[in-house]
């Protein structure tokens, strides 16, 4: 499906197809709090890079986190590309070279109304904030951090990829 998507002023536009398009991820890290997460989430979902096409791009502007190692303190320049309005301060996609296939809308920047997911999962819970209220129960599971299962397998696994 073709998602559309915009920031807040409208500066900044952008469409990219989708089949991966349900926002069940909640990630609760510290960047996606900080940049974009008012309930201390923030949910990206999937498209295809291709078919990402932008206008006010020159409103863009780009945010790389600087974040740990492992077993280290050094902090090292994420590869991912935070893409957000510098005129609003919209988050829109996440880029990353390792995965230069694909763009990671925010769901929160798309227009287009999305599928509402059944389940949900919440991610990267150890750098939760502590006032962060994560739901339990039925149709919710936690990861500590990032889950083995990507959003492509997530979709494949139900059956819900959308032509
Ligand atoms: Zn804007």
């Amino acid at each position: 499906m073709r998602l559309e998507g915009s920031c807040h002023c409208g500066a900044v536009k952008f469409s990219v197809d989708s089949h991966t398009p349900y926002p069940y991820m909640r990630c609760y890290c510290s960047i996606c709090r900080k940049t974009q997460g008012g309930g201390g989430y923030a949910i990206n979902i999937m498209g295809e890079a291709r078919t990402l096409a932008v206008r006010g791009a020159k409103h863009l502007s780009v945010y790389r986190a600087r974040v740990a190692e492992a077993g280290s303190k050094r902090r090292k320049l994420s590869p991912a590309r935070r893409h957000f309005c510098a005129k609003c301060g919209s988050a829109l996609w996440v880029a990353d070279p390792r995965w230069a296939q694909w763009v990671y809308p925010f769901a929160s920047a798309i227009d287009t109304p999305l599928p509402t997911p059944r389940e949900h999962v919440e991610i990267m819970l150890d750098f939760a904030a502590p006032w962060a209220e994560v739901p339990q129960g039925r149709g919710h599971t936690h990861y500590a951090e990032y889950p083995e299962e990507g959003i492509a397998d997530w979709h494949r696994a139900r059956g819900l990829e959308v032509a």
